[in-house]
């Protein structure tokens, strides 16, 4: 599916001459936690880039060699990564970033749930969806999953502000029609038709997907989750986002709505929604037959570190999802995370694994992976997007540590490739994402007056 979305829109941006990117470069196109040497590093790399994508990766020298007709694009003193997948975040949900101290319920009834509602104002929305694309991008995220609004015209503006960046995104209209306020729930009736409309506007349009995006299993009632149901059966390819065993508290509701369901799954299972190019946000809490149930639909994990450490709604076990063989990717979740920063959710994936009971030993190859072809691979976008094998799409970050930042410290004494990597995901802020390419086109770069 990926190729197929990637491909209708790629050659109205790009370039058909080839420029050839120079240098450090990194990218896992194995799974680490598969397969040992899963990090491919070049210190002095190359990146050649023709029709916005990959032509190969490699030594500079020897590409140089091969190619002297390339443009060369000389970026030594920074670092090319491939552009970040952010599995998981919620459009509406930026102006409430910083929201701290709370447990989910109280932070989605106190601080997301109210300005969720405030989507309903379409000029607020559009303003929301702009700054929302904007800091994607200038973050490094080309790739992401994302929540819209519960409102069609505010998802249709994110749709828009996505497709105007350039980035490359599956969104969808958020469903509830219980358990949320009034202002926020929609009748099946209503969600369906409206879902309809957004997928015959915007699925498959360029790097546009659609995800059906039922809010979580409390918030729909079974009429709401055959809706999805119909949704997939009627259209090819969409995608499913939801939460799933993200707080104690949430998951008591479950059997108490759906006494029928013999855990939280279950419930998705019933609908048809546990399937591939499905995403099930948290998953803190699973039970050892969710996981192989989850891994047996082939279904994915969104990780969302930071929010689950602030909403305190619990320490992943990664392991356990590794061992049953569930895919996971990283979300940042945005409004109950810390911001959209995809190098500080892989450096809190890691910490928080440290201090975890059974935590995993997340090294940079696997903190890499995390934030880029793990994503891609649970978006089902990995044809496209996750790393710099030839014939995907070039989308990469280039990060240059300020001048005279702990990080260039640290870079100018360290040569070890999984060190440098390290260091970045551990230094590195948003000001040092100096440019972010989609298909070889610029979607962001750093402003003069930021750069040092
Ligand atoms: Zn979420």
């Amino acid at each position: 599916m990926g190729n197929e979305i990637g491909r209708l829109l790629d050659p109205v941006t790009a370039s058909s001459a080839r420029e050839l990117f120079r240098a450090p470069l990194f990218h896992t196109p194995r799974n680490p936690f598969r397969e040992d040497r899963a990090l491919e590093a070049y210190a002095d790399g190359g990146l050649l880039v023709r029709e916005g994508r990959i032509a190969a990766c490699g030594d500079y020298v020897t590409l140089r060699n091969a190619h002297p007709d390339a443009r060369s694009v000389d970026l030594r003193g920074g670092f090319l990564l491939p552009g970040f997948v952010d599995a998981h975040v919620h459009f509406p949900q930026l102006r409430v970033l910083g929201s701290l101290g709370r447990s989910l319920f109280d932070w989605l009834e106190q601080c997301a749930l109210p300005e969720e509602a405030r989507m309903a104002d379409h000029s607020y929305a559009c303003e929301a969806a702009r700054q929302f694309v904007h800091a994607l991008a200038s973050h490094g995220t080309t790739t992401a999953l994302v929540f819209g609004a519960h409102f069609a015209p505010a998802t249709a503006s994110f749709f828009e502000a996505a497709a105007a960046a350039g980035l490359r995104v599956a969104s969808g209209l958020v469903l509830a029609d219980r358990m949320l306020r009034a202002d926020l729930h929609q009748t099946p009736e209503l969600a369906y038709r409206e879902s309809r409309g957004l997928i015959q506007r915007f699925h498959r349009r360029g790097r546009l997907a659609y995800a059906v995006t039922p809010r979580f299993a409390p918030s729909t009632s079974e009429a709401m989750l055959e809706v999805c149901q119909a949704l997939l059966s009627e259209h090819q390819g969409l995608l499913v986002q939801t939460h799933l065993n993200e707080n104690l508290q949430e998951i008591a509701e479950v059997p108490r709505l759906f006494p029928w369901a013999s855990d939280y799954l279950a419930v998705y299972e019933r609908f048809g929604l546990c399937r591939a190019n499905a995403v099930f946000a948290h998953n803190v809490h699973p039970t050892e037959s969710e996981l192989c149930r989850l891994a047996a639909a082939g279904a994915a994990v969104a990780h969302c570190p930071c929010s689950n450490a602030a909403l305190g709604s619990g320490l992943f076990p990664m392991q356990r999802h590794i061992r049953t063989g569930v895919g996971c990717a990283l979300g940042t979740d945005v409004g109950a995370g810390t911001g959209f920063g995809m190098l500080k959710e892989a450096l809190q994936a890691n910490l928080l694994q440290r201090i975890a009971p059974d935590g995993m030993l997340l090294h940079a190859s696997h903190m890499l992976y995390l934030a880029t072809l793990a994503g891609a691979e649970a978006l089902g976008f990995d044809d496209e997007a996750g790393d710099f094998r030839v014939g995907k799409s070039a989308d990469f970050v280039y990060v240059r540590p300020l001048e005279g930042s702990p990080l260039a410290a640290v870079l100018e004494r360290e040569q070890d490739p999984e060190g440098t990597l390290a260091a970045i995901f551990t230094l590195a802020e948003a000001s040092a994402i100096r440019e972010v390419r989609v298909a070889g086109t610029v979607v962001h770069r750093a402003q003069i007056g930021e750069e040092g």
